[in-house]
């Protein structure tokens, strides 16, 4: 192994890298729009992180969003995002068993006059409207504000069957009542499909899903994409940069010598494999933000960099980034369950284990991993082990070696 191979990768890079709202009246989207408020700094506007129109909604947003689980102690990181224009903040009301919304909410505490330039945005998983206004209701106050920016629905898979008529009156009656300005939902699987069948709906303002230099470049994310720009929707990336599971080093050994050769390239051109990965993904002008985990001030910063950055990507840089794509895909999993799942004699959700694989080997959030493993049912848990996935692997486009992966990630989270 090379020094290089020894010294630099991104994992290494992220190791070493380190409530106005109780009481505000709703604003209108114009106020938020001119976001980098009197109460911010006075930094100057090219210090500043940009924002884009986010769809047709009239709201606009930073082109990076505060994501991750952030504890109540981390109040530096917020208001750094905050002075550097990181203003569109993201959460989930599952994020640290609710203690990321109440970081927001002790930050909001301090500073409640940021909440009015803060496009705040939290999630529930579930499509119960009952259940939907108490988990609401919860996260209002965790966050010490009056009103969310946009409301996800959590880990959507399946449009038709989750975004029922029940939960279109719930999102417009919540609407009247000011308690949320937008609504839409996040989609870590079968992402393609949920953006053509949003599209169609006609009532949904946002949508957040897995998007990034392996999925951009496919035909059907390119048309999913495009149809959601047709119909206003406005669209945050997620899992931009593609982290791939840990195991995969396992069975390769390392990292490829092309994955660190494009590593040493990109830090001669001033920036980090994991900054381009950004800029990629920035390049298509319809994706409105990205939401990053940013759970210290060297992550922050060097995303905010890569937001500030002018230089642009070359065409030999996007190729880099292809090949490198290539050569990882047997690590990564596109989310495209429908494949897998209904080639597998037994119901296991594949996608959602090789996510908690991801979580726990390559975040190392052993916490978001043990949480997401635990949602499924024990009946289902006892296929895992049991299940021929053999057909699976042949369909699989990443050629990932699911049976071998998904039993090492149930030995390590059972
Ligand atoms: S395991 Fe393969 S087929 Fe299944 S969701 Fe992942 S990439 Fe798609």
């Amino acid at each position: 192994m090379s020094d290089i191979k020894k010294n630099f990768s991104r994992r290494d890079f992220i190791k070493r890298a380190g409530a106005a709202g109780v009481g505000a009246a709703l604003l209108p989207l114009s106020v938020l729009n001119n976001a980098h408020g009197s109460s911010t700094t006075n930094a100057p506007e090219q210090m500043m992180v940009p924002k884009r129109p986010f769809g047709k909604t009239g709201a606009n947003v930073s082109i990076l969003s505060l994501g991750g689980v952030l504890k109540p102690s981390d109040q530096l990181v917020f208001r750094q995002a905050y002075k550097t224009g990181v203003t569109y903040w993201d959460t989930a009301d599952s994020y640290g068993w609710g203690k990321n919304e109440k970081a927001i909410g002790k930050y909001f505490a301090k500073y409640p006059d940021d909440r009015k330039n803060v496009f705040l945005v939290t999630k529930a998983a579930t499509s119960n409207p009952e259940k939907l206004t108490e988990k609401l209701n919860t996260s209002l106050q965790r966050m010490n504000t009056s009103y969310i920016d946009m409301y996800f629905i959590h880990y959507v898979s399946n449009v038709k069957k989750e975004l029922t008529a029940a939960v279109k009156n719930w999102a417009e009656k919540t609407k009247a009542q000011g308690k949320i300005r937008l609504f839409g939902f996040s989609a870590h699987k079968n992402m393609e499909d949920g953006l053509l069948a949003a599209a169609k709906l006609g009532w949904i303002d946002g949508i957040m899903m897995s998007y990034n230099y392996r999925l951009m470049v496919q035909d059907k994310m390119k048309r999913a994409v495009e149809a959601c720009v047709e119909a206003g929707i406005g669209l945050t990336a997620m899992k931009t940069q593609a982290t791939f599971s840990a195991n995969f080093y396992a069975s390769i050994g390392s990292e490829t010598d092309d994955a660190l050769k494009m590593t040493e390239n990109f830090l001669k051109k001033g920036y980090t494999e994991e900054q381009a990965k950004l800029k990629v993904v920035w390049e298509n002008p319809h994706i409105a933000s990205i939401c990053s985990a940013m759970p210290n001030m060297t992550i922050l910063k060097a995303n905010v960099d890569a937001a500030l950055n002018k230089k642009e990507l070359s065409g030999a840089d996007r190729q880099r980034l292809q090949r490198y794509a290539q050569h990882t895909a047997p690590g990564y999993c596109a989310g495209c369950s429908q494949i897998c799942e209904s080639a597998t004699d037994l119901d296991v959700p594949i996608s959602d284990i090789l996510r908690c694989s991801m979580y726990h080997h390559s975040y190392g959030d052993r916490v978001a991993a043990l949480r997401l493993f635990n949602e499924i049912p024990a009946n289902v848990k006892s296929n895992i082990l049991k299940a021929d996935y053999s057909k699976a692997e042949k369909y699989c486009p990443q050629k990932i070696q699911i049976g071998k992966v998904i039993k090492k990630a149930y030995d390590d989270l059972i």
